[in-house]
């Protein structure tokens, strides 16, 4: 699997759809103060984006998860 160098990354996301976990996101961007995850669903084929905002300055004090 590839490494990304992002250091928060969201695993076992449940599916907006189905309610099924999905293993990891398809698609990571990073972008000025936000990451955007593209997740996949396996069980229903479902797409949807999630996006977590952070503040730079306080980047490790709380993870937002999308
Ligand atoms: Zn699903």
């Amino acid at each position: 699997m590839a490494k990304t160098d992002i250091g928060y990354l969201p695993r076992g996301n449940p599916c907006a759809q189905c309610g099924k976990p999905i293993f990891a996101p398809d698609w990571v961007e990073q972008g000025s103060g936000r990451i955007s995850y593209l997740w996949t669903c396996r069980a229903c084929d479902y797409r949807f984006e999630a996006v977590a905002f952070f503040d730079e300055r306080h980047a490790s004090a709380e993870p937002l998860a999308a």
